[in-house]
């Protein structure tokens, strides 16, 4: 039987209209809009494309959205400039640095200046740390992703073996961190795995990926993982988004891997949807936490 479709578009939806509600909610009481600020350097198409899309995001759950664009050949002290003063705006919770950056521009300097509260990406070492010591203060968006899709699904993660192709910092790495640690805020069922992470120095990839009740991709490499490389009945997840002559393609060969996983996430309308949409979520946090943490007690 060909494998179950996770779909993660429609969750995607499912949890913009509960944001929807608690932004609307949030709002009345507070009697501020939660704000999201986006950076974007210079013109590569698919990054205006990812900007616009959160940009419409927040419009339809009710956060306020700004977007502040530097020419190709910006600075980095230009960029340094624009995140210090959007640190520095009380209207301004959320702060979004399109990557990629321009080559010219150290990433990590500027996204360590990015203030650890108004950091809705959660790459700020803090708050890398924090995520780490199974505390964090932001979920980062593609993992929470990754969990959301699951934990609706029903699929739990406790004491199964979970397989990530991919140790990014953005994807493998705290996706590696959130279904390791003890507790989630999702509950104890969506963490608790054992977690094996692989790279492209792994030795025998497909010994290892077909070890994995779950296995989850993200390479970078149009339908890199085939169904010779998953073990019958596993949940795959497929981040990877590659655009290829044929259009969109994820980093599973859906065709071969349906015949032998479980369910499947389908590229498009997976793991992207969700991407933005814990985005929004962190973004509410974000003016949540500005808010209780300037109160006066
Ligand atoms: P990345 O930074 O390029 O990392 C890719 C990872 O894959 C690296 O750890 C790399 O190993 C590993 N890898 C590359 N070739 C391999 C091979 N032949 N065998 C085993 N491992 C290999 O990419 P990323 O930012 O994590 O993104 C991964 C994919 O997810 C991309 O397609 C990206 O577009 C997509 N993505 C999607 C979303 C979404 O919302 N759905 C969000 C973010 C990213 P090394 O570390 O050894 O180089």
């Amino acid at each position: 039987m060909p494998a179950r479709r996770l779909d993660g578009k429609a969750i995607a939806q499912q949890i913009q209209s509960e944001l929807r509600e608690k932004v609307s909610e949030f709002a009345l009481e507070q009697g501020f809009i939660p704000a999201l600020a986006a950076i974007l350097v210079g013109d590569d198409p698919a990054s205006q494309v990812y900007v616009r899309n959160k940009q419409l995001a927040c419009e339809r759950v009710g956060i306020a959205s700004q977007l502040h664009r530097l020419a190709a050949d910006a600075s980095e002290e230009q960029l340094l400039e624009l995140v210090g003063s959007l640190n520095r705006q009380h209207d301004v919770h959320g702060i979004l640095v399109q990557l990629p950056l321009p080559k010219s521009i150290q990433t990590t300097r500027i996204l360590d200046a990015v203030h650890p509260f108004k950091d809705v990406d959660a790459f700020h070492p803090e708050n890398v740390g924090l995520l780490s010591q199974g505390r964090p203060r932001f979920l980062p968006c593609t993992p929470h992703g990754v969990l959301q899709v699951l934990h609706r699904e029903r699929i739990p993660v406790a004491g199964k073996h979970v397989v990530i192709v991919g140790r990014s910092d953005i994807v493998g790495k705290p996706l590696a961190m959130l279904l390791q640690a003890k507790d989630s805020p999702l509950g104890s069922e969506m963490a608790n795995a054992t977690v094996t992470v692989c790279h492209s120095q792994t030795r025998d990839l497909s010994e290892q990926t077909r070890q994995a009740d779950i296995l989850i991709a993200a390479i970078g490499r149009a339908r890199f993982i085939t169904g010779d490389m998953v073990r019958q009945d596993a949940v795959v997840v497929d981040v990877g988004i590659n655009r290829t002559e044929q259009g969109l393609a994820g980093d599973v060969d859906a065709e071969s891997v349906s015949q032998v996983a479980s369910a499947i996430t389908p590229v498009p309308g997976g793991i992207g949807p969700l991407t933005v949409t814990m985005l929004l979520a962190n973004t509410l946090r974000a003016a949540e936490l500005i808010h209780y943490s300037t109160r006066p007690h």
